[in-house]
């Protein structure tokens, strides 16, 4: 999980590009790192996550309890995200150092950026290691990288992209929203997505606390220098004027506009030179440096570190909690549910779905014998111990305060549960044990 070598393919030719094989259910064959679907959107418009593939890489022992720098490249297929992508694994493999771009005929590997063959899916990829990056302050963070793509070509794709990048724009520290050419009017509406997504963003249960959500508009194929120059000034200038609210405006656009104000708490953009013909042509193009324009070399070596650079990165916070790898996995299938269930519940019992598989079931539930009392109440304080950890552990939505009465729920429900179970113990001391569940679930919501 640390830094190791970057993969590398096994040799130039072109077949080799299809190495990698996006499917997690499938080991890795040679445990090299890769991107894993996460999250994958089916053909009849449902969502599947893949939770053990997400825990696999979110709760490995070295990371879980780091927190957590997620970052999101998003868009739609084909505009050269995972050809950045590449970039930024480089950077991170290379731990941030000079020379990081490496040699200018080294070809690229990583994210298969290759356009044409590759099938579309959308959804949500995360490269399978998290790297274990030092901040200047000394703190060490696990840095997460995301792929988020979509089709946004028809009406009935168009609320499923939506609707992932929004889940992935509230997942991440930072979403770059990757687009073509200039920030056209259809890439804003794309932003505006399901009133579901615009109250969880504004979620505040405590004014005072919020969540930040940061968004790049990464332009590609800029090719107005002279108004706007190339980079993040020239960007933030742009995005200014195209952002800007005007009385003349149709207030649809007004509204888009409005909207993005107010569910992102830092805004800013950055305009990509192309990168020549070689790269955005030529079927044998490998990646290599050298056959990349120099201009887009040139500012590459500013966006990659403006976007990882140790002093860049920030950690995911939600409701003024920073979130560690544990957690957003919380979060991950916590906003998941809510989509799968497509309604608002109530503020209150809003989002933090914590559940504690207290294994009471298997220690003397159903049809496990007797136990002797002094062994049950062990069993039972170790097991109440290890559930309220994992309470007091995870972040929860609301803060420390709001959370406290549901601690106290906890403690209440837990003893409560502990009760029937001695009762349910000692009539297996006389009579033949009665059925109850094997498993107990304690479900709460903050
Ligand atoms: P993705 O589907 O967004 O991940 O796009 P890819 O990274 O797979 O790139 C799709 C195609 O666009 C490839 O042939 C790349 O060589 C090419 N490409 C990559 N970056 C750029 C760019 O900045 N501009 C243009 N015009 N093409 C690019
Ligand atoms: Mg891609």
């Amino acid at each position: 999980v640390s830094l190791s070598q970057p993969p590398s393919r096994p040799s130039g030719s072109l077949s080799d590009k299809n190495v990698y094989d996006w499917s997690s259910e499938e080991e890795e064959p040679d445990g090299r790192a890769r991107p894993i679907q996460v999250l994958l959107v089916k053909d009849d418009h449902t969502f599947e996550l893949d939770e053990v593939a997400l825990s696999r890489i979110l709760l490995a022992e070295e990371v879980r309890d780091r927190e957590v720098v997620a970052i999101s490249v998003a868009g739609a297929f084909r505009k050269g995200k995972s050809f950045l992508m590449d970039f930024m694994l480089r950077y991170m493999y290379k731990h941030a150092s000079e020379d990081w771009l490496g040699d200018a005929d080294e070809p690229l590997t990583g994210f298969s950026w290759r356009g044409g063959s590759e099938r579309e899916t959308t959804g949500i990829q995360i490269w399978s290691e998290v790297f274990l990056v030092d901040k200047p302050d000394g703190r060490k963070v696990a840095v997460l990288l995301m792929d988020t793509q979509g089709t946004f070509d028809s009406q009935s794709t168009l609320r499923d992209s939506a609707t992932v990048f929004a889940l992935s724009t509230m997942i991440s520290s930072m979403q770059v929203y990757n687009i073509s050419q200039n920030v056209q009017e259809d890439d804003l509406q794309h932003l505006q997505v399901t009133n579901t997504v615009k109250h969880l963003m504004r979620a505040d249960f405590k004014p005072n606390k919020k969540s930040i959500y940061s968004m790049i508009f990464l332009v590609r194929d800029w090719s107005f220098p002279y108004e706007f120059p190339y980079g993040q000034e020239g960007g933030m200038k742009f995005l200014e004027k195209r952002l800007k609210i005007s009385e003349n405006q149709h207030e649809e656009l007004q509204n888009v506009r409005k909207h993005i104000h107010s569910c992102f708490t830092n805004i800013s953009c950055f305009l990509m030179p192309h990168p020549g013909l070689k790269v955005a042509t030529n079927p044998h193009f490998d990646g290599r440096i050298i056959e990349i324009d120099g201009e887009f070399i040139n500012n590459l070596k500013v966006l990659v570190p403006w976007l990882l650079s140790p002093r860049n990165i920030d950690v995911k916070e939600i409701n003024g909690s920073k979130i560690t790898c544990r957690g957003l996995v919380e979060y991950f299938k916590a906003y998941i549910k809510i989509y799968q269930g497509e309604e608002l519940p109530h503020p209150k019992s809003m989002l933090q779905v914590r559940f504690l598989h207290l294994l009471k079931g298997p220690v003397c539930g159903g049809d496990r014998p007797f136990l002797a009392p002094s062994e049950l109440q062990a069993r039972h304080g170790a097991i109440r111990e290890e559930a309220l950890q994992v309470f007091r552990g995870v972040k929860k939505m609301g803060g420390e305060e709001f959370s406290r009465r549901y601690l106290q729920q906890l403690e209440g429900e837990v003893d409560e549960v502990f009760v029937q179970y001695i009762k349910h113990n000692d009539s297996k001391n006389i009579f033949h044990a009665a059925r109850t569940p094997a498993t107990l679930f304690v479900v709460i919501f903050v």
